[in-house]
């Protein structure tokens, strides 16, 4: 069978019985053998355990037992985010050989309750640290739409999962944009919830004042409806809130007639692509075609994003990964030679990558004496206008349309030996896990390289339902969505 569907049209083929659970499973593998060569989204593939899951739900329907409710779909999960007794690498040589004995708060809801299939692990950043999916140390993955392109980052393997058709769901970790950067890059959808609206027990943290994980697919209506089972209080995570959890799926048709809109016009200015800026611009006109409104919002903070975002969180990345020493945690080096600091910054030398490195050391100067308040302190000071900046914002508005990345897909290779520009990419997506808001990433238009553009949709606390409602409406009224990649450009095998 073709891999191109959405999750809800398989779910309804499945429950008609037109289609086996294994046949699908089946059939995904055989489109990742098919187009792995070309676009390496995974670093590990669980193709066994799948094919038996996929059984053992096909048994049970066949005795008239119910099954979950995401009937078998498969789900494609981010390198470091715990799955039992699979590995889970961060794409970091230190976590080689990893195998966690436990799973993911996500995982334990969306595979072992709901019966989604997980069918491998995706490539991504090192430790989710990048923007291109480039830091990986199995070598990057390639974007689907052109493969001289990078898919965006840090979760990028999940995004070229999608949307070669690899897999129907997905999952990311966003800190400051990993979920919406390769949504955007590679034509697919993909959501940052609310601080704590998510529980993070058993993703390995990079900056856990900023991160989420977030659901990603083919469409909203997938996206939705992930949401809705990941979500929630978890007694494992004391971050998550108690606040309920909307029917997110129930809510998308419903009119979006008086929504008002937040237009923030620096979100539009200096560096953002005439292309990119066109497309979300007519995407707006489309909503206001729906009867939704505009509102012109400001955003005083936007240049001070990007330090504040990398002080945070390099900041917080060298000291959620002091515990990779290779005696607590982590592979050890081979050469035993001398005293345990030794060995420890041996270790630390040889399995940590170059970017990882980095991060540690500036985050470490950032947080040393002397220089603490300089900077850290200060950043959090900053991080509380830019709070401020959105809480002004949603006073006036329900939620704020804008670009995802400045840019469609870059180069591989073209940003590599430079960093700051590289975290340049994150200035329209980092703003908001500095204030902890929810965002949604859906596909709006190409530019003339048929590249994909990324409309970006933010909401105010907990509310979900209001960018899911209006990401949907705009979905339905573009009806590019299945509009699939080429998997062509740059060195074809
Ligand atoms: N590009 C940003 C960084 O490198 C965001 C990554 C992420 O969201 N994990 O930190």
């Amino acid at each position: 069978m073709e891999t191109h569907y959405m999750g809800y049209e398989l779910i309804e083929k499945i429950q008609l019985k037109e289609l086996k659970i294994q046949d699908l499973i089946q059939s995904h593998y055989e489109r990742i053998e098919e187009t792995e060569p070309l676009i390496h989204s995974f670093t590990n593939i669980s193709k066994d355990g799948a094919l038996k899951k996929a059984k053992q739900l096909d048994d049970k329907i066949k005795t008239a037992k119910s099954i979950g409710k995401l009937h078998g779909l498969p789900i494609a999960v981010k390198d470091c985010i715990c799955v039992k007794n699979s590995p889970t690498t961060c794409a970091s040589r230190i976590l080689e050989g990893y195998h966690p004995p436990f799973n993911a708060t996500v995982v334990e809801r969306l595979v072992e309750h709901q019966d989604a299939i997980c069918i491998g692990r995706t490539n991504m950043d090192e430790f989710a640290m990048g923007s291109s999916t480039e830091n990986s140390c199995y070598g990057p993955s390639k974007n689907p739409w052109d493969l001289e392109r990078v898919p965006g980052g840090s979760s990028g393997g999940s995004g070229t999962a999608l949307a070669a058709g690899q897999t129907v769901l997905a999952l990311g970790s966003d800190t400051g944009g990993s979920v919406r950067s390769p949504a955007a890059y590679c034509g697919v959808v993909g959501l940052k919830p609310t601080y704590g609206r998510v529980s993070r027990y058993g993703l390995v943290s990079y900056a856990n004042s900023l991160e989420q994980i977030g659901p990603m697919a083919k469409c909203v209506r997938d996206c939705a409806l992930l949401l809705e089972i990941m979500a929630g209080k978890d007694e494992l995570d004391s971050t998550t809130m108690n606040t309920p959890v909307d029917d997110y799926s129930e809510e998308l048709e419903q009119s979006i007639k008086g929504k008002i809109l937040g237009v923030p016009k620096e979100f539009f200015g200096e560096g953002v692509d005439r292309q990119v800026r066109e497309s979300v611009m007519k995407s707006i006109e489309v909503l206001k075609q729906l009867d939704a409104k505009t509102v012109e919002v400001s955003f005083s903070h936007l240049e001070y994003t990007i330090p504040t975002y990398y002080l945070i969180a390099m900041s917080e990345a060298s000291s959620n990964l002091a515990r990779f020493d290779g005696l607590r945690f982590g592979k050890m080096t081979e050469n035993l030679e001398g005293d345990v600091f030794d060995v420890f910054s041996r270790t630390r030398g040889e399995k940590f990558g170059p970017e990882v490195r980095r991060r540690i050391m500036l985050g470490s100067y950032a947080l040393s004496a002397g220089y603490y308040d300089m900077f850290y302190i200060k950043a959090l000071k900053v991080r509380t206008l830019i709070k401020n900046d959105f809480q002004e914002a949603f006073k006036k508005c329900d939620a704020i349309a804008c670009p995802t990345m400045p840019t469609t897909a870059f180069k591989l290779g073209e940003l590599l030996d430079d960093p700051l520009q590289m975290y340049l990419m994150d200035v329209l997506t980092c703003p908001v896990n500095l204030a902890g808001l929810p965002a949604l990433s859906l596909p709006c238009g190409f530019d003339t390289n048929a590249l994909p553009i990324g409309f970006q949709l933010i909401g105010n606390y907990f509310d979900e339902r209001t960018i899911l409602n209006i990401g949907y409406q705009l979905e339905q009224e573009l009806d590019i969505y299945r509009k699939t990649p080429p998997l062509t450009g740059g060195n074809i095998k």
